[in-house]
């Protein structure tokens, strides 16, 4: 009699997860984040939860814009994107929905999701100093803000002011100094150029290579990359800040959309892509700092040492970006 009990409830369950998986349920993702960096992800949870991820990938503001356009007929589920700047305007334009998640309000610390519930925070990226190990003693650097002293005059080199991780590090300025402060900073950091700002990370590293400059400002993942390219770089990173308001952070995240029919579904697949497994994925697979803080990151990557983040909400990013462009191009920041 047990026997017979426990075959039929072994059926069921059989005949559950086949069903679960035959009837091949989906979800679908806009992604800004590349391809290659997602896809691993997608396999890895329908091997674990038989659901197939369809996506589509693109620019951030353009999947923003197509999501709104098609409103309630959009196919996406979820918004995946790089920087907070991006994740708030998706926000701001009601394609996010708020949702409540204990697994995520536990796995992703508060200054890297929207105080709302609208966005996650799923990898971290830092902006951080880059130096010549050949011209520049790490003891004379300190901070962002000292990159404007006179001390680097004709050494410092940057990334263009359109990109928005540079908008996001100087809206963050503006929350910590107010605007006319953080205006004197971006000033200071112009006169010191050793060059016109370049169109991405890599050339920054490059230039400081080739001895067109000292001293930078990139994404660590960028570091990594040229890491794997070339060994024996002349090149270092440095932890500015750490005495103060900390490492300018930023991430990549995901949030659910406003018109979704699967929510349930969205959602735990959300919070699986904060679980310690999918952090691994999501962090290694570009160099970045896992989210969730009980995550280690890939060993090349804490090779780089361990810092303090700027613990301000990643919101400001945003809320801040317009003030941001339109100082930098005030102060004559290209
Ligand atoms: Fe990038």
């Amino acid at each position: 009699m047990r026997n017979s009990i426990v075959f039929a409830l072994v059926l069921c369950m059989s005949v559950f997860s086949m069903s679960s998986s035959a009837f091949g349920e989906e979800l679908v993702v806009y992604s800004a984040r590349k391809e290659h960096l997602i896809r691993p992800l997608f396999d890895a949870y329908r091997q674990e939860s038989g659901v197939t991820i369809k996506y589509s990938t693109g620019q951030a503001a353009v999947l923003l814009q197509r999501i709104k356009a098609e409103a309630e007929n959009t196919p996406a589920d979820m918004l995946i994107t790089v920087d907070a700047g991006n994740l708030w305007h998706a926000a701001q334009e009601k394609i996010l929905q708020p949702i409540y998640s204990k697994v995520l309000l536990n796995n992703i610390p508060a200054h890297l999701r929207d105080p709302e519930n609208r966005w996650f925070g799923l990898s971290v990226r830092a902006r951080t100093i880059v130096y010549s190990t050949e011209r520049v003693n790490p003891e004379t650097l300190s901070s962002y803000e000292d990159l404007a002293h006179p001390r680097w005059k004709g050494r410092l080199v940057l990334r263009t002011s359109k990109k928005v991780y540079n908008q996001s590090l100087v809206a963050m300025l503006i929350v910590e100094h107010g605007e006319a402060e953080a205006e004197r900073i971006v000033r200071g950091w112009v006169s010191n150029l050793a060059a016109a700002p370049f169109s991405n990370d890599t050339r920054v590293m490059e230039a400081i290579v080739a001895g067109q400059g000292d001293v930078g400002i990139v994404n660590t993942y960028y570091f990594g990359r040229l890491l794997k390219k070339k060994l024996n770089l002349p090149l270092a990173l440095f932890w500015p800040n750490q005495t103060d308001s900390g490492v300018h952070v930023n991430v990549s995240g995901a949030g659910i959309t406003t018109y979704t029919k699967r929510k349930a579904e969205a959602l735990a697949f959300l919070e699986w892509l904060s679980s310690e497994k999918a952090q691994r994925l999501f962090a290694d697979a570009n160099l970045e700092y896992p989210a969730n803080s009980k995550v280690s990151p890939h060993p090349i990557v804490a090779s780089w040492g361990d810092f303090k983040q700027n613990p301000i909400n990643l919101i400001n990013a945003g809320k801040y970006q317009a003030r941001a462009i339109r100082l930098m191009d005030r102060a004559g920041y290209k």
